[in-house]
């Protein structure tokens, strides 16, 4: 009998994938998960990780329909597989930042796929992608980045928020140009009742980091998390949510920049920048 597990990449690094719905695939690399949305004609991908290994081959496994990639924000955890394609959707401002990687090594890894020059379209609210039979509308949502949008699955009744929403903790100090951490607050508040306003249209909400799907309530947990920043009345945290680490971070690649602290409501959690 022959074995072969699909999941392993000429590199050894393993992605995982799973079905949560029909035509609707989980893509993991360590914790960051990305998703393809396959429709009649084509499909998308929406984000590519670190971009390990040979993701377009990994997604051509799965699917033969034609593939967009579409990011939910410009940081390289999220772009940096878009080099296996020649273009690439996102965001106002991600075009600025989604070829910055994290590391030299990432960098390296990056110039040395197919289009590291790719082109970056850049899509605005109310944008529509037609799939055939599936439609997937943007809503732009910057906050954790100012790139960032979510995707609403019109036909599966499902949102994808990248990182303005998770389990762990959504991180408000990691922007490409730096605001007052009260101003961001602000601005996630303001996204937040947005898709409040639209829950009727979906179901489920799908992170990209921390954990699987989300239920609707935890919009109005980041509402009451947002509100309770702004008027001074917080629980802070002793430590950090999914980092495990405490509040300074320690050991993370964040450590040492800036005061952090993390700030719980309900399910809602943020970890900030300590500026007021
Ligand atoms: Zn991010």
């Amino acid at each position: 009998m022959k074995f072969r597990n699909e999941n392993i990449n000429e590199h050894g690094y393993i992605y995982g994938k799973w079905m949560t719905a029909p035509n609707t695939w989980t893509i993991t690399f360590g914790n960051v998960y990305c998703y393809l949305l396959i429709g009649e004609e084509k499909a998308i991908l929406f984000d590519t990780a670190y971009g390990a290994g040979n993701l377009r081959k990994f997604v051509e496994e799965i699917t033969d329909k034609p593939v967009m990639v579409v990011n939910s924000h410009g940081h390289f955890d999220h772009t940096g597989g878009n080099a296996w394609w020649s273009e690439v959707w996102a965001g106002p401002g991600a075009e600025e930042v989604c070829k910055e990687a994290f590391s030299p090594e990432m960098e390296a890894e990056m110039k040395k796929k197919t289009y590291p020059d790719y082109t970056v379209h850049t899509v605005h609210e109310g944008d529509v992608f037609d799939l055939g039979g599936r439609e997937l509308e943007v809503i732009e949502i910057p906050a954790h980045h100012e790139s960032s949008i979510a995707l609403l699955d019109r036909t599966n009744r499902n949102l994808y928020t990248g990182d303005e929403m998770e389990a762990g903790q959504v991180l408000l100090f990691v922007r490409h140009k730096m605001i007052p951490t009260k101003e961001i607050v602000a601005a996630h508040l303001a996204n937040m009742k947005k898709l409040k306003a639209r829950e009727a249209e979906f179901d489920m909400i799908y992170p990209a980091h921390n954990g699987p799907q989300l239920y609707k309530d935890y919009i109005d947990d980041f509402i009451a998390l947002s509100e309770s920043i702004l008027n001074g009345t917080a629980t802070i945290m002793p430590d950090t949510a999914g980092f495990g680490m405490g509040p300074d971070m320690n050991g993370s690649p964040f450590a040492g920049s800036v005061k952090l602290e993390r700030a719980q409501y309900g399910k809602a959690s943020f970890v900030y920048a300590r500026d007021f």
